[in-house]
């Protein structure tokens, strides 16, 4: 009989993944590293920008809450990829 190659003891050593509370991905803990979640560290408000400098400019006629932005980085999609990068933060961490 043939042994089945590149089997056996691969299963045992597999890592298990853990769910990232703030991206909501999983991710390997061995190779969580300072760039691996990519994250907005503020939420997406919906006001005007604080400073009119920000590049989204209110036109003549608009309500004052037209602005939705990441108030971290003025970011207006919601679906925009986060501005900062940190280590994956599970469930099972302590909070920061
Ligand atoms: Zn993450
Ligand atoms: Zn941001």
């Amino acid at each position: 009989m043939m042994e089945p190659v590149g089997g056996g003891g691969e299963e045992e050593k597999k890592e298990k993944e853990k769910l990232c509370r703030r991206c909501k991905a999983t991710y390997a803990p061995s190779s969580n590293t300072r760039l691996s979640c990519r994250f907005h560290p503020s939420f997406f408000v919906c006001r005007r920008h604080d400073d009119q400098k920000r590049y989204y400019q209110l036109r003549h006629g608009d309500p004052p809450y037209a602005a939705k932005f990441y108030d971290c980085c003025g970011a207006e999609d919601p679906d925009a990829a986060g501005c900062t990068t940190d280590f994956h933060l599970s469930y099972d961490d302590p909070d920061a």
